[in-house]
């Protein structure tokens, strides 16, 4: 059993109120049990809701409280990224989730890497801060562009 980013599996939760639908989540999902979250709202966030980029550092350090995560216009949505992340780990705890299928490169989801914090589109090496928490207790976390890789942990 699998948690998987809602967006890629069509529904509406991204921040600009459309989606991430990828066919081959879809299709892959179909051979077992993906069980869809998105930890943005799960943390409270609204959606539509601003876009927003991890400054100072990547998931890791939001966790450990080096870094915030921030709109373009400086207003900080750290707590709600950090509930967030709290309740999909409370969600994969419970189910007794083995691996996760993130959306690449979100400051919640993204497992490499995400975007850089100056809103331009570039991208760093580092974890969004769900991801960051859900490696940090032992759960593998995949995404999108990486579904052979996932087929191979599954043996
Ligand atoms: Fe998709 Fe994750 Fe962003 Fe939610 S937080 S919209 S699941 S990438």
């Amino acid at each position: 059993m699998f948690l998987v980013s809602a967006c890629l599996l069509g529904l509406n939760t991204k921040y600009n109120g459309g989606h991430n639908f990828c066919r081959e989540v879809l299709a892959y999902g179909k051979e077992g049990l993906l069980i869809p979250c998105c930890p943005e709202q799960l943390g409270g966030l609204a959606t539509p809701r601003p876009a927003v980029e991890i400054q100072g550092g990547d998931g890791r350090d939001v966790l450990t409280g080096k870094a915030k995560v921030c709109t373009r216009q400086g207003d900080d949505t750290t707590a709600a990224f950090l509930r967030g992340a709290q309740e999909t780990l409370l969600l994969a705890n419970t189910l007794g989730i083995t691996a996760a299928l993130l959306k690449a490169r979100s400051p919640s989801c993204g497992n490499d890497m995400i975007y850089d914090g100056s809103f331009s589109g570039r991208v760093k090496t580092g974890a969004g801060v769900t991801a960051a928490l859900l490696g940090e207790k032992g759960i593998p976390v995949f995404n999108e562009e990486q579904l052979s890789e996932l087929k191979k942990f599954l043996g």
